[in-house]
């Protein structure tokens, strides 16, 4: 039977997986959400023989019911290929008691290759399922990592263009020079004078502006998303999770029916929403432990069941996560709210005007798998730190705010026994000034390719060639603009009048 998706907004809106992956969005605003959860119909004994590749499978044909098994297979092989640098594509280590999944292994370096290898394939066949001439646009607004796996998942594919806006102030110089270094004609990257919130809003209302999509329709273009609000996204990044625990009682580390927690370094809410479905598809999961920067609005509404962006935004060691509208949470409000596209709409309405929203004691009831905290700045460093020389593991800033919510959150539940994955969504090597300054102070004086060379010698990794690359290569790209330029910005790249 074919699953249809609905918008979290209105009941009335229903698509089919592959025009869900199209729109990107919803048009009145909401996100498209399955109108069931599915279940898997492997045993987990059967999914610890499987590949990746074979566990990515089983899991997205669930979803995407209107793709053939060729034409998602074609997309699966495509995508997770020699671009990673290693066959498991998301290897578990082990390293002090925890298990970190390695989700860093693609061309980018960090966890968003994950999805947006496969993401363009999975557009381009939607495109030719539904009979789509158009150009596909992707606009896009990056907090560092989106953007730049984007770009590569993007770059020269036939029939697409994508645009992506990031803060100018707002992300790592690795990051930076991995995207303004972007080769490909249909790319195109431009700098902000705002934060990612400011980007994400821009884009937002780009994407809703009825006037724009009809002058780029008349030229041939049409939108689409891909930030994490793609179903597109979302749904392989549920097959790590599955696969990781394939892969636990494979090796023995876990029996039959065992419960595992998993541990989510977040910002917009796609990865540990991913986990959730996860878990709803039938993983034994037992916490699912939201991790959280000083942008903690995650943690607040978690203990408080109040959801309030009204703060300072605080520029911390982890950009990808800093964050005060985590858009797919938006996913499950819905979902808490009894799957009520009306009562949903209210909330998002209550936070886009006065920047916050309660939901009920019922709907907060039905949160008590999530646990939620959030690690400082200081915090963050000293897990960096006293890792590598417990282990000698190097984790980036972003694991390692994940690593500090688990340490708290083993203190305050004592809950010592549960095998525990942590999602490490980003190499080092990402973000190496920061990394290492949190070993040795001593580093600070080192340029950021000498941080590179050390780092991989004292961590005794290989450089990733991600960083290789861009040690030489050209800046291509040099626009910067004001927020309220950015649909003129649009226009001015596609030839659009
Ligand atoms: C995007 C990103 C996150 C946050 O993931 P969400 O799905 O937005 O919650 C965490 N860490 C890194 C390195 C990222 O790139």
């Amino acid at each position: 039977m074919e699953l249809m998706y609905t918008s979290t907004r209105n009941a009335n809106e229903k698509v089919t997986a592959s025009q869900a992956i199209l729109k990107g969005l919803a048009e009145d605003g909401g996100l498209f959400v399955p109108e069931q959860l599915p279940t898997l119909d492997k045993t987990v004994d059967e999914l610890a023989g499987m590949t990746y590749q074979e566990t990515a499978y089983e899991v997205m044909k669930k979803f995407l019911t209107d793709f053939t098994e060729e034409e998602l297979k074609n997309c699966i092989n495509a995508a997770y290929d020699s671009k990673f640098d290693t066959e498991e594509i998301a290897p578990l280590v082990q390293a002090d008691g925890a298990y970190y999944l390695e989700l860093f292994h693609g061309s980018t370096i960090a966890f968003k290759d994950m999805a947006l290898s496969i993401l363009p394939h999975l557009m381009i066949t939607s495109a030719r399922k539904n009979q789509v001439k158009n150009d596909i646009v992707i606009l896009t607004a990056t907090s560092g990592d989106t953007g730049k796996a984007a770009l590569a998942g993007f770059a020269d594919v036939k029939g697409t263009k994508i645009i992506v806006f990031y803060p100018k102030n707002g992300v790592s110089p690795i990051q930076e020079k991995q995207m303004v270094t972007q080769k490909g004609d249909n790319t195109f990257v431009v700098g902000i004078h705002g934060n990612f919130d400011q980007a994400q809003t821009g884009v937002k209302k780009i994407f809703g502006d009825k006037e724009m999509a009809a002058e780029l329709a008349a030229a041939g273009y049409q939108f689409s998303s891909a930030n994490s609000i793609n179903i597109g996204r979302l749904v392989p990044q549920i097959v790590y999770y599955v696969y990781a625990y394939a892969k636990l009682y494979a090796n023995g580390v876990i029996g039959k029916d065992e419960r595992i927690n998993v541990v989510v370094p977040t910002g917009n809410f796609g990865n540990i929403l991913a986990a959730f479905y996860a878990k709803n598809m039938g993983i034994p999961i037992a916490k699912l432990i939201c991790a959280s920067n000083e942008n903690k609005v995650l943690y607040d509404f978690f203990t408080t069941g109040t959801y309030d962006k009204n703060r300072e935004f605080m520029l911390t060691s982890s950009p990808s996560m800093d964050i005060l509208i985590s858009s797919n949470l938006e996913r499950l409000i819905y979902r808490i709210a009894g799957n009520d596209a009306a009562k949903n709409a209210d909330f998002m309405k209550a936070l886009n005007t006065n920047g916050k929203y309660e939901i009920t004691p019922a709907m907060k009831e039905q949160l008590a798998d999530f646990y939620g905290n959030y690690t400082s700045e200081e915090e963050t460093a000293e897990e960096i730190r006293n890792l590598y020389e417990k282990t000698g593991y190097i984790i980036d800033t972003h694991t390692a705010v994940a690593t500090g919510v688990y340490h708290k959150y083993l203190k305050d539940t004592k809950d010592t026994d549960t095998k525990t994955v942590i999602a490490s969504t980003a190499s080092p090597f990402k973000f190496t000034r920061s990394v290492m300054d949190a070993i040795d102070k001593k580093y600070d004086a080192m340029t950021d390719f000498e941080l590179v060379d050390e780092l991989s010698k004292i961590g005794n990794v290989k450089i990733p060639n991600a960083i290789e690359e861009i040690r030489t290569a050209e800046v291509r790209h040099k626009t910067v603009c004001e927020v309220d330029e950015m649909p003129k910005v649009v226009k001015e790249f596609l030839n659009v009048k």
